[in-house]
């Protein structure tokens, strides 16, 4: 479907259209059309904009990828439609390997993720080869799967679009978890380590600007910002946000579309 430039929301439905066709091309599972549409109401909250928490949260992410010993970017199907080659670039910038991990997994959605990863620029994919599959019993679906040379030895995992389940896993498996996700009170967001309550798709090309900014500071300057952030209380402040993004415009700066009408 083309949409005109025109259209009041014709980012927003470029981007609806993506995983559409995604879910077409069997990378997207049908429920990830369902967390598409819960993380676009939320984004209405945010103005559809990188509030400045969520710049905080991000900085903070990166500075918890560049210092791990190993960091692995779980990958979906909806990040995969979404924003493929920024989160290989992401991945390159960073040091962080590339892993498709799936709630849905299936061989032909797997293939058609490696596919798109590697039209993005993925030189390296794990979860894919079946000689490298090892399990973290605490996961109790095909998520358990994970690559031995990627999630299952890492110890900075980056889940973008979780569901909670799998964060409470890697936590309870002693990994430090990053999470994407636009909804500040799901079972993720308050399980991960480092919450960025902001779209993927201006979160993560905003990391990849962040790693060349951080790659001048030493090692101990990143600890430091990774020491002084408290994941709860960042989402006290992104609830703040949120509540009084909603109160301003009840008290008065919601534009009324139909004055001139
Ligand atoms: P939980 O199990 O963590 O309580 P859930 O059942 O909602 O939450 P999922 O179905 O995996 O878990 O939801 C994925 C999450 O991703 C949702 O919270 C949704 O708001 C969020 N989300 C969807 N699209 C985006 C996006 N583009 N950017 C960031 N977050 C998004």
């Amino acid at each position: 479907m083309s949409i005109p430039d025109n259209h009041p929301r014709a980012e927003s439905l470029r981007i609806r259209e993506r995983i559409i066709e995604g879910m077409h091309e069997k990378v997207v599972a049908e429920a990830g059309l369902i967390a598409h549409g819960r993380g676009e109401a939320y984004d209405y909250i945010l103005g559809e904009k990188t509030p400045n928490y969520a710049q905080k949260q991000q900085e903070v992410a990166v500075a918890m990828l560049l210092t791990s010993k190993k960091a692995v970017i779980s990958v979906n199907g909806n990040i995969a439609a979404l924003c493929p080659k920024e989160i290989v670039k992401l991945a390159e910038n960073t040091g962080a390997l590339l892993e498709i991990n799936l709630f849905y997994r299936s061989e032909e959605r797997v293939k058609a993720i490696t596919s798109v990863l590697e039209k993005a620029g993925a030189k390296t994919i794990l979860g894919v080869e079946p000689e490298y599959f090892e399990t973290i019993e605490e996961i109790s679906h095909l998520r358990r799967i994970v690559d031995m040379r990627g999630i299952y030895t890492a110890d900075v995992v980056l889940v973008p679009l979780e569901d909670g389940d799998r964060t409470m896993a890697l936590r309870r498996a002693g990994k430090e978890v990053i999470t994407i996700d636009l909804n500040p009170l799901s079972r993720t967001s308050l399980w991960a380590n480092v919450t960025i309550v902001n779209n993927v798709i201006r979160a993560i090309p905003e990391m990849t600007e962040e790693a060349f900014k951080l790659k001048n500071k030493n090692s101990d300057e990143l600890k430091e910002l990774i020491n002084n952030f408290d994941n709860y209380q960042s989402l006290q402040e992104t609830l703040n946000f949120m509540s009084s993004r909603l109160r301003e415009l009840a008290e008065g700066k919601l534009e009324d579309p139909t004055k001139n009408l």
